[in-house]
């Protein structure tokens, strides 16, 4: 066995289906849902932020029509923030709760997690 290095885990606060703004980039302000973490890559896939035009060939096998589909980039995590429904985008804070941790927004203390 070699020298295993541990890696640093980074903790991600943000999930699937929480609703994030962005705070930096080209797509600064716009706010969306998200669709996709990728925790090793610390990045983040947004509905209908940082789209790309891509020109899909029609493959009538698989029922796919040709044309130009919008598809996301995954953009940094830290370009984004969890918004709150009360003060907007926050900074994520951690509470437990009986049982279970769950994750507050850090001005009104509200709970982020449903
Ligand atoms: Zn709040």
């Amino acid at each position: 066995m070699g020298t295993a290095t541990t890696k640093l885990h980074k903790r991600v606060d943000i999930r699937r289906n929480d609703t994030v703004k962005v705070m930096t980039g080209r797509d600064r302000g716009k706010e969306g849902r998200v669709l996709r973490v990728l925790p090793d890559e610390g990045r983040v896939l947004v509905e209908h932020v940082m789209t790309v035009k891509k020109h899909v060939r029609p493959n009538p096998q698989r029922n796919i029509k040709g044309g130009i589909a919008e598809q996301e980039r995954a953009i940094p995590l830290s370009n984004v923030a969890l918004v709150c429904g009360t003060c907007g985008p926050v900074r994520i804070g951690h509470e437990v709760q009986g049982e279970r941790k769950v994750r507050v927004c850090k001005k009104c203390g509200a709970t982020l997690d449903k």
